[in-house]
C-alpha cells in the first residue's frame, strides 16, 4: 500500500490551481535538461528555480533565466558559472538539495550510467530528508525495478516518485494504457520510435544508452566508450542506430498496470544522429480483441515535427504536476506513467 491518507470525498478530486507557481529544478543540464528549461520558460504555473550538472548548480527561488543557464553551460561547461546563484560544486546534486529549500519537485534529466546511477541519486534525496516530487524519464526495465524497490523508503520519506515519464517509456506507454480500454484482451503493444537529432553530442547520454542496446554492447561497454569511439561507431553506421527488442520499461509498466504480460510489449526504433528529421514516425500499436470477438489495432502516432525533447520534457512536467497533486494529498511512493494521468501545465 502506498497511500497514507487518501481523502475520499468529492472535494478530494484533484483540481488545477492556475494562480500557483510550482518551483521546480532540473538535474542534468545536457540535451534534455536544457530543453526542459526552455519548455518551462513560457509557463504560467510552473517555473525553473534550480539546476545542476556534473560540475555545479544554480538556485534562485524567484526563477532562473534559461538563456543565462544555457550560456553558462555552453561556454564554461557548468550552470555553476551563472552569476546570480551559481556555484561550482563537486557534489552538485547533494549541495543543491540542501540549498534549494523552495524547490517542490525535480525532473531528473541525468544519464543512467551506470544502470544504478539514478537510483543512487534518489537515495540521496531520501537521506537528505527532502520531501516533494521527483520525476524520471528512465528507459531500462532493470533501472525501473530499482526504483520500485525503493517504494517503501520513498513512501516513508514523503516523496512522490513518478517513474518512466518521458516519451518511451512515458507518453507512448500512457497512450497504450488508454488505447487498451477498447479491448477485452490485449494481444500486443508495439512501440516504434523515430528520433532525428542534428548531432549526437547534444544528447550524449541518450545516444550512449541507445548504443548499450545494440547486439554485442551493454551498459558498461557503452559507458566506457570515449566520445571518439562513439563518433567512430556512428561513422560506421552512417549516423544511424537501428534498435530492436530493446529492454524498455514500457513492458514492466503495462504489466504493473494490469494491461498485459510484459512479454507482449516490444520496443524498437531508429535514431538518426545526423539529421533532425525523424527517420520514421514514432508510434504505438495496441492490438487486442473486443468483447464482440473482433481483433483490431489502435495506432497512436506522434507528429513528425515534434522533437524527442518536446515529447520527453512536456510529459515529464505534466507528470510532475500530477505528482504534486498526489503529494499535496499525502500520497507518496512510486507511480508509473501508465497508472497516473499527466496534468497539462499552463
Ligand atoms: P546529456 O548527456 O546530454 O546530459 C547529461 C547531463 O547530466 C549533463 O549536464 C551532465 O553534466 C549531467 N551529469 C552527469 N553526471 C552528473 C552527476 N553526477 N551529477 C550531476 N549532473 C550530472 O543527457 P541527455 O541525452 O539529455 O539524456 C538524459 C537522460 O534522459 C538519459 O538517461 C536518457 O536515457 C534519458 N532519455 C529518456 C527518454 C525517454 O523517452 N524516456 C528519451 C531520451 C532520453
Amino acid at each position: 500500500m502506498r497511500v497514507a491518507t487518501v481523502p475520499t470525498t468529492a472535494s478530494s478530486v484533484v483540481s488545477s490551481q492556475p494562480n500557483e507557481w510550482i518551483r521546480v529544478g532540473v538535474l542534468g543540464f545536457g540535451g534534455l535538461g536544457q530543453a526542459a528549461a526552455r519548455v518551462l520558460a513560457p509557463k504560467q504555473e510552473m517555473g525553473l528555480v534550480a539546476a545542476a550538472d556534473r560540475d555545479g548548480f544554480v538556485y534562485n527561488a524567484n526563477g532562473l533565466d534559461p538563456d543565462q543557464c544555457i550560456n553558462a553551460y555552453r561556454t564554461g561547461g557548468s550552470v555553476g558559472d551563472v552569476t546570480a546563484g551559481g556555484q561550482r560544486a563537486e557534489n552538485s546534486i547533494g549541495q543543491l538539495i540542501q540549498a534549494a529549500t523552495a524547490a517542490e519537485g525535480y525532473f531528473l534529466a541525468l544519464p543512467n550510467l551506470p544502470n544504478t546511477f539514478m537510483a543512487s541519486v534518489v537515495e540521496q534525496f531520501i537521506e537528505a530528508g527532502w520531501q516533494g516530487v521527483l520525476v524520471d524519464a528512465l528507459k531500462r526495465t532493470s533501472a525501473m525495478e530499482q526504483m520500485l524497490a525503493l517504494q517503501g523508503r520513498l513512501e516513508e520519506a514523503g516523496i512522490t516518485y513518478m517513474t518512466g515519464c518521458g516519451a518511451t517509456p512515458g507518453l507512448l506507454t500512457a497512450a497504450a494504457a488508454v488505447a487498451a480500454q477498447s479491448y477485452a484482451e490485449i494481444h500486443s503493444v508495439k512501440i516504434t520510435f523515430g528520433v532525428g537529432i542534428a548531432n549526437w553530442e547534444a544528447y550524449r547520454a541518450t545516444i550512449r544508452e541507445d548504443i548499450a542496446h545494440m547486439p554485442d554492447y551493454g551498459v558498461e561497454t557503452a559507458r566506457a566508450m570515449t566520445d571518439e569511439e562513439v563518433a567512430a561507431l556512428l561513422d560506421r553506421t552512417n549516423g544511424i542506430l537501428a534498435l530492436e527488442n530493446m529492454e524498455h520499461a514500457d513492458d514492466l509498466m503495462l504489466e504493473l498496470a494490469g494491461i498485459c504480460d510484459r512479454h507482449q510489449v516490444t520496443v524498437g526504433g531508429v535514431v538518426d544522429t545526423r539529421n533532425p528529421k525523424k527517420p520514421l514516425s514514432t508510434n504505438v500499436k495496441v492490438t487486442g480483441r473486443t468483447f464482440e470477438g473482433k481483433i483490431s489495432t489502435h495506432t497512436f502516432t506522434l507528429g513528425d515535427e515534434t522533437s524527442m525533447a518536446a515529447n520527453v520534457c512536456g510529459p515529464a512536467f505534466g507528470y510532475l504536476k500530477a505528482g504534486r497533486s498526489l503529494h499535496r494529498r499525502g500520497i507518496y511512493g512510486v507511480f508509473t506513467a501508465a497508472e497516473v494521468m499527466p496534468q497539462f501545465v499552463r
